[in-house]
């Protein structure tokens, strides 16, 4: 264990339960649930972090009734015959040494089903179903409900429930003002308001004693109008205490709240001065959430006085070794979230089961098991150090394979190269440090500067060649093209110095939407984190409505003029992440840059891009225009390989270049490898 992670690794006893370290593994919606085995997927997903070294787990939201069902088919546990279900997944987690305690999740108006019941008939603004308004006796069964389910979870082996009270679920919906317009005891005052919550934690003690494990997941800053302050947030936290909770996690934002609080553009532990505003009120440890991806950030967080827990949820997708990196002192080789959001929640709300952009093998542990190492080692060729060259040569490496990687520019990284520069997606670098060290330590023989050609490749005597080489930016036809105002993103993102003030953007997907973000970004002197809050309108005392600022401060004109234009009509940003879509809308909104689409491109000259729309031919004025209209592949091999006798591979780009983005690289990366370790 390293030194200056003396509080991360210190032991702490917590109610009935001691734990080796302050790391919780947070609750995940994984999707495992609505597969054909989903208790044997759930079981080795938490039994593979188990064996990292976390020493809590929470599972995934669990119903305590039908009622509370996040959706149709969802996990739930009311009945003692669906005990021995639970039972597969707590046995192997014990068996490797870690506590699981599972969370409770009554989905409350964000059901997405047709019987869905809040305090009050008022629908969410993110689901199209109506809630009914639940009775006075329908709350006193939920309460017996909530305290049947943990009673049933300590018969499956759990060491304690989770009650999950924030993010605008159930109990959440019956704490806000916002969504309990009741004038019966459930609803009006805040001691009114409180009660359901308090009630069930009550009733679980009265139920199950002393011993019984319970967390609570209290929402500390709403982020939503008609939401709670920090006082109000504190005072509830006092009255979990008297009721008898043993730790409490602290939520942030609503899901229906239009601030970020997971996506890459929030700083590192961007929350944690709330958290520690909790612990300021109450004598019992308290977690902090949200954007904590690194072994430092969370031991600052523990130094600071903010928290006596750090709760990480998608860095255990990431890496489900996080822990005994950390602890053996390699936190180097942890492969770190980089909150993209893409292979998870996007995955989610796309119904898709969930995994992970860097790591493709979490929740598919039964489709990727681990491999032996092989006893037929083969020297192979990877043309291309982009992510799925990238990729494939280290898990191929890691079974065993003699990997020569050749790359023809002078670092490794190829588009994510680009990608690390825009402002609020620098978490990339993380992903390329993770790649660097993983090639020293199996050993791939990189070789950078190194344009191979055929003849090359076949004098090497490999066993198989890898074309991994990647995608280059879509050349356009348009009259006018080769006009000096006319760069390419990978001109802009290498000398962005030389983009003058009235810029136009063709093309609005991914990179569309990130180059105009890259060209309006304003430098501050202030912390990232005081940025943040100035952007999105939080109160940094926590004192406002919901925790937002009631004078939020105008985004300063940026020093370009950027205009983004599509060809197709309708909304912009439709490829956009489901989920981190709209913070760049938003973003690019504030920032003043416009969006035309429905038109034809005419021509480019020195005056700047001509265009057709409805009918009417218009000049757009610029000084300069640069394209991000998509890619096509970049082979420059496959033709002159053609008669050579050694197997050839395509992944990434170079096998199909539309629609490909990192997660995809990086699968078809690790799907390639794992056929050739399973053909062994
Ligand atoms: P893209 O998403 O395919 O977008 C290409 C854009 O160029 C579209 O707006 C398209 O709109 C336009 N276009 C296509 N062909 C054109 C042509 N012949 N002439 C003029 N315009 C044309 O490609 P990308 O932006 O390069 O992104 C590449 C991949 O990286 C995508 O998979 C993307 O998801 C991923 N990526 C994602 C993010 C993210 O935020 N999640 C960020 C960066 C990249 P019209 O056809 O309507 O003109
Ligand atoms: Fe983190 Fe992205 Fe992986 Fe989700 S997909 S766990 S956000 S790195």
């Amino acid at each position: 264990m390293s030194k200056s992670h003396s509080l991360l690794f210190s032991e702490i006893k917590i109610g009935s339960l001691t734990l080796p370290n302050r790391i919780i593994m947070g609750s995940m919606h994984t999707g495992l649930d609505h597969t054909d085995d989903p208790y044997n997927r759930l079981a080795a997903f938490y039994e593979e972090r188990a064996k990292g070294g976390v020493g809590l787990i929470v599972t995934g939201g669990v119903a305590p009734n039908e009622q509370g069902l996040i959706s149709p088919g969802a996990t739930i546990l009311n009945k003692p015959e669906q005990v021995d279900s639970y039972r597969i997944i707590t046995e192997p987690v014990h068996a490797a040494g870690s506590k699981i305690i599972m969370q409770i999740l009554h989905a409350g108006r964000y059901a997405k089903q047709a019987d869905l019941v809040a305090p009050s008939a008022i629908r969410s603004p993110i689901n199209k179903f109506e809630p009914r308004e639940i009775s006075h006796d329908e709350i006193l069964q939920t309460i017996e409900d909530f305290a049947n389910c943990a009673e049933l979870s300590q018969k499956a082996g759990f060491d304690g429930v989770e009650l999950l009270g924030s993010e605008g679920y159930f109990l959440n919906e019956f704490t806000a003002e916002r969504t309990n317009q009741r004038n019966d005891k459930w609803g009006g005052s805040f001691e009114n308001r409180t009660r359901l919550p308090l009630e069930i934690v009550r009733a679980i003690r009265r139920k199950l004693g002393s011993d019984f494990f319970i967390q609570y997941r209290m929402s500390v800053l709403e982020l939503v109008e008609g939401g709670w302050n920090i006082e109000e947030a504190q005072r509830f936290a006092t009255e979990l205490e008297s009721a008898g909770v043993d730790l409490i996690n602290t939520g942030i934002g609503w899901h229906e709240a239009s601030i970020p609080t997971i996506a890459m553009d929030v700083p590192r532990a961007a929350f944690s001065w709330a958290t520690g505003k909790i612990k300021e009120a109450v004598n019992i440890p308290v977690a902090a959430a949200n954007r904590i991806n690194t072994v430092e950030v969370a031991e600052e967080i523990l130094q600071r006085g903010d928290a006596d827990m750090l709760y990480m949820a998608r860095p255990f997708l990431a890496d489900s070794d996080f822990v005994n990196k950390a602890k053996e002192g390699h936190s180097n080789e942890i492969n770190s979230c980089i909150a993209c959001n893409q292979s998870c929640l996007d995955n989610l709300f796309n119904n898709k089961t969930v995994s992970c952009l860097v790591n493709p093998r979490a929740c598919h542990e039964t489709v990727y098991p681990p491999l032996p190492a092989t006893d037929k080692p083969q020297k192979i060729a990877v043309i291309g150090a982009g992510a799925a060259g990238l990729a494939f040569s280290i898990e191929a490496s890691k079974q065993g394979h003699n990997i020569t990687l050749f790359e023809s520019g002078s670092t490794i990284g190829g588009q994510l190269l680009h990608a690390h520069k825009v402002p609020g997606k620098e978490e990339f670098d993380e992903l390329l440090r993770y790649f660097q060290v993983m090639l020293d330590k199996y050993t791939v023989n990189l070789q950078l500067n190194c344009r191979v050609d055929a003849g090359q490749l076949e004098a090497g005597n490999f066993d198989a060649i890898i074309l991994a080489s990647g995608i280059k930016p879509r050349e356009l036809d348009i009259p006018g093209i080769k006009n000096s105002k006319v760069l390419s993103y990978e001109q802009v993102f290498s000398a962005p110095e030389k983009v003058g003030q009235r810029v136009i953007i063709i093309g609005a997907g991914g990179i569309g939407f990130d180059m105009a973000g890259f060209l309006t970004h304003s430098k501050s002197n202030d912390t990232p984190v005081q940025t943040f809050n100035k952007n999105w309108g939080i109160d940094p005392t926590g004192l406002g409505e919901g925790g937002l600022a009631s004078n939020p401060a105008k985004t300063e004109k940026p020093s370009r003029d950027v205009t983004l234009l599509q060809r197709k009509a309708g909304r912009f940003g439709k490829t956009l992440g489901k989920t981190t879509g709209w913070i760049h809308q938003i973003e690019l909104q504030k920032r003043g840059v416009q969006m035309i689409g429905d038109l034809n491109y005419l021509k480019i000259d020195d005056a700047g891009l001509h265009i057709e729309q409805d009918g009417k031919k218009q000049l757009l004025p610029a000084d300069n225009i640069i394209i991000c209209a998509g890619q096509e592949s970049q082979d420059e091999l496959t033709e002159s390989l053609s008669n050579i006798t050694q197997q050839v591979y395509r992944i990434g780009g170079v096998k199909e270049a539309r629609e490909l983005d990192a997660a995809q690289a990086i699968r078809d990366g690790i799907q390639l490898a794992y056929s050739l370790g399973l053909k062994q």
